[in-house]
């Protein structure tokens, strides 16, 4: 099997292929830092994330490229709806952003290579700021404009949409759907209602770049050419993001770029995740559904919620639900006692197993590749000699490595479970006023696993350790009785 992914340009599964031998470049649009994540941004990242690794895995040097836009209207908005300085704004939320994303075991920019410990492939990962290249902006946008493509009306630089015969291609849209599409804006400045923004003007308080068009600041859409061709080059394998940027920015990126170096490829291969909705509805701030990334780590472990990122296929729609987020909470339970039963045996090779490469080389199956996690868990529990359970321990953790899961130890995991069941009990005392009585949902894998690590702690000797495991399973109603023939429990 080699890897093969649906490639939005042909509307096929393709082979895929590098550009250069043993060398992948992918580029991944980045989120604009105006607010917090909330889980939609927060699905790219983690799928790409995946497909990083699985290139690194495959021996691939993988250079990816994230980008941070910290120009943009939304965030001039939201600064002064704020009251804040804008780079204050930015750097607030680039580094929320940054947090968010750690607690989803996502790869990060200027890890070392030996940190990550992916496989054969070196690993970099580069995430360049919009405002770190006004300069090529401004190049690009002059050069558009010396060969035809983009001409300047009342302080703005637009892109001349009727100068590219195949403009539309990539989204399969014709003229008049993208004009009906509403997202196009018209102004009267524009010579057709298609054409695009490349540069617009700034007034005094807001940022601006002096340039040959005057002061003012790039539109969306050269950004993503800009800092791709700055990091990766003209051509490049892999342009991914959200099927929602399809049209109009990815079909613009192309435009931008193709046109910028006389119709040379730009992207060969196109990879867009589906949308995410919540609880059967479009996530929207109307709706009062609106999930950040950091309320849903309210809620569950940032694992758990990396894991339900993966429960659906990157290109199917992802229907965000308590359930799913329960579900996934209980499959790591499942991968999690796996370790531990395993916990005495020294892993074999840490390799995944080559069912889970499988899956994952075939149009990044990440369902499938956890079914296969699952299938290696109930083998673990099922093993009975020793080459056995080294391997299988081998192939779970190398395969949740893969998948940026299983990290931790059986014991990290089962505390962090209940760091949040007491959170969330917490929330729930609070809204109930007083209710003194609170139905306890931690499940009995979880309530043995931790009457396990408390035996192993009262051998070692750490009283304290012992005492707060009881401490805490009695405040989630779970009480313990110490007995001549081991511990019991009941629920309170
Ligand atoms: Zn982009």
């Amino acid at each position: 099997m080699t890897l093969h992914l649906y490639n939005t340009a042909h509307r096929k599964k393709e082979e895929f292929v590098p550009m250069e031998p043993g060398k992948v470049g992918m580029y991944v649009c980045g989120p604009t830092v105006y607010d917090r994540a909330h889980i939609g941004n927060a699905r790219p990242v983690v799928i790409f994330d995946v497909l990083a690794r699985l290139l690194c895995h495959l021996g691939y040097e993988v250079t990816y490229v994230r980008n941070i836009t910290d120009v943009d209207d939304k965030i001039i908005e939201a600064a002064a709806k704020n009251d804040e300085n804008i780079d204050k704004l930015t750097a607030r939320t680039t580094a929320a952003f940054h947090e968010d994303m750690d607690e989803l075991n996502a790869l990060k920019a200027n890890q070392e290579p030996s940190a990550i410990e992916l496989g054969n492939g070196n690993f970099k990962m580069i995430e360049p700021r919009a405002t770190e290249h006004i300069d090529g902006m401004i190049r690009m946008i002059s050069t558009l404009i010396e060969k035809g493509h983009a001409y300047e009306a009342e302080g703005h630089v637009l892109f001349d949409v009727t100068s590219m015969a195949d403009y539309g291609k990539l989204s399969g849209r014709n003229r008049d759907d993208m004009i009906a599409g509403a997202r196009v804006e018209v102004a009267p400045y524009k010579k057709d209602p298609a054409d695009f923004v490349l540069w617009k003007p700034s007034t005094d308080d807001m940022p601006g770049w002096d340039s040959p068009f005057g002061r003012g600041r790039p539109g969306w859409h050269i950004e993503c050419s800009v800092m791709s061709e700055a990091t990766l080059g003209i051509t490049f394998d892999i342009h991914g993001g959200g099927r929602d940027l399809i049209f109009p920015h990815h079909e613009n990126e192309v435009a931008q770029s193709c046109c910028a170096h006389d119709g040379a490829e730009f992207a060969r291969y196109w990879v867009h995740n589906g949308f995410l909705t919540v609880e059967g509805d479009k996530m929207s701030k109307s709706l009062g559904n609106f999930r950040t990334v950091q309320d849903v780590l309210e809620e569950a472990p940032g694992e758990a919620i990396r894991l339900n990122m993966l429960s659906a296929h990157y290109r199917q729609p992802l229907d965000w639900t308590a359930e799913g987020v329960t579900r996934a909470k209980a499959n790591l339970d499942r991968l999690y006692n796996a370790l531990k039963h395993l916990e005495d045996v020294e892993a074999g090779s840490i390799e995944p197993a080559a069912e889970v490469i499988a899956a994952l080389e075939d149009d990044l199956n990440s369902p499938q590749a956890l079914t296969e996690l699952y299938a290696l868990a109930g083998e673990a529990n099922k093993a009975s000699n020793a080459a056995e359970k080294a391997r299988i321990k081998g192939q779970l953790l190398g395969s949740g490595h893969l998948l940026g899961l299983l990290d931790k130890s059986p014991k990290e995991w089962f505390q962090s479970i209940t760091v949040h069941h007491l959170k969330a009990e917490s929330i729930e005392a609070r809204s109930e006023l007083g209710s003194p009585v609170l139905t306890s949902v931690i499940s009995k894998e979880n309530i043995e696993a931790l009457i396990a690590e408390r035996d192993e702690t009262k051998k070692q000797k750490n009283y304290k350790r012992a005492d707060e495991i009881r401490d805490n399973l009695k405040a989630e109603g779970i009480v313990l009785e110490d007995g001549p023939g081991g511990t019991t429990w009941k629920r309170a």
